[in-house]
């Protein structure tokens, strides 16, 4: 629970800007986080929560304190003749955190395998891949005031869980630490392999039974071939959500691009693919300096070696304005800007 100063973040965010802390942390438990919290260097300065630094993008170097959640440690706190309840610490890897349920036979994120970053962090925007979200199989998580250290459990319903959102990444920006999440794991599962490539990929792996194991590994082989690594070239995943609009706007848009590609939702809304959006626009494989749109998946920005955060941020205004212009849809950022 040493407090460091003046460290860089490099590390620690997985577009690996090198930015700098003034002061920095780290803790393994709610009680060194509530030592932490009493602080006058801590609590007198802005704070910022870090798990594994894959959904931000630091512009600038940090005024206050970073304070990395290490709290570990997984237990099954309850089951029914349906589920069992899984309490993860907040500090543990999130896909080391699926992989260990899925070992277990503990079903419904199996979906979410090979997403970067914590647990803590992912009922933050809700995480979601290949038509599963974690709010399919949330049950509570514990939260600490950030600043009178108080604990408060979150149903799902607190979490107002939406469409990579959560109150979290609004309203309670800033204002709770997450120390813990349950899941709800189904005993019995119910396979997802509908979305995107997933049948595909367990044909080609000549998968006879599926199983959570064999649906874990498809996902992982697929993302594998599409997405790049953070450790071999600096990203945060989507940089931008998908947009969804209205079912008018959607048929009009339709008539000028035939092949836009758009997902009807249940509330006569489309989703649209940003990257399809952000491709059309002639981003995809862009590169200035070392900041540059993915060669695969043009929604999500890279950074070759030394890009800067402003950089980056720089590059997405421009996306931004030539997404609008030529299709009328502003983009939202998912990543969250520092
Ligand atoms: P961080 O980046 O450390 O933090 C993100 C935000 O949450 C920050 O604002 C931080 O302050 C806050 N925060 C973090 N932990 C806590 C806590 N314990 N308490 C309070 N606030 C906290 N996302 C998806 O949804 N689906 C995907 O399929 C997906 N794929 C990705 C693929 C790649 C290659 C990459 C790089 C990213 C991808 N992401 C995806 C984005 C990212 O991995 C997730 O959003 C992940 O949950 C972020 O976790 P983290 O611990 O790294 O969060
Ligand atoms: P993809 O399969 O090429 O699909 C492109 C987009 O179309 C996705 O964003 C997805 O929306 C949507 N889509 C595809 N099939 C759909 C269906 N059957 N019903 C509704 N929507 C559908 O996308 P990808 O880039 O390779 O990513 C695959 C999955 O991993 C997606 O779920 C994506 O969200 C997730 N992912 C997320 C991040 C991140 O940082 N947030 C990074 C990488 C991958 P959705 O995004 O709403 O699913």
């Amino acid at each position: 629970m040493n407090i460091q100063n003046n460290i860089s973040l490099r590390a620690y965010n997985t577009f690996h800007m090198d930015v700098r802390a003034e002061h920095f942390a780290s803790f393994d438990s709610t009680d060194e986080l509530l030592s932490l919290l009493q602080m006058p260097i801590i609590t007198q300065q802005p704070l910022l929560i870090l798990g594994g630094g894959s959904n931000v993008l630091f512009t600038r170097d940090v005024a206050g304190s970073v304070l990395k959640n290490n709290i570990k440690g997984i237990e099954k706190v309850d089951e029914d003749d349906q589920y069992y309840f899984i309490k993860a610490g907040a500090g543990e890897n999130w896909h080391s955190f699926v992989m260990y349920c899925v070992e277990q036979g503990y079903a419904g994120i199996e979906n979410l395998a090979l997403i970067p970053g914590s647990v803590g962090a992912s009922p933050m925007q809700n995480i979601g891949a290949y038509g599963v979200e974690i709010k399919d199989v949330f049950h509570s998580l514990e939260a600490i005031h950030i600043k009178d250290g108080h604990s408060s459990i979150f149903t799902a319903n607190d979490c107002e869980f939406g469409y990579r959102e959560s109150v979290f990444k609004n309203k309670y920006k800033k204002t709770y630490v997450i120390a813990s999440v349950t899941y709800r794991l189904a005993k019995k599962p119910s396979f997802v392999i509908s979305y995107g490539a997933i049948e595909q990929q367990l044909e080609k792996m000549q998968v006879k039974e599926l199983s959570l194991h064999s649906v874990a590994q498809a996902v992982m082989a697929i993302r594998q071939s599409k997405l790049p690594d953070p450790l071999v070239l600096g990203n945060a995943g989507s940089f931008f959500k998908n947009p969804t609009i209205p079912a008018e706007q959607y048929h009009s848009l339709k008539e000028n691009f035939s092949s836009l590609v758009a997902y009807e939702q249940p509330n006569s809304q489309f989703k649209l693919a940003a990257g399809w959006l952000i491709e059309q626009c002639g981003w995809k494989g862009f590169r200035k300096g070392d900041a540059g749109c993915h060669s695969q998946q043009a929604l999500v920005l890279v950074n070759h070696g030394k890009a800067t955060g402003a950089q980056i941020y720089q590059l997405s205004e421009e996306i931004i304005q030539s997404v609008t212009s030529k299709f009328g849809v502003v983009l939202e950022r998912e990543v969250n800007i520092y």
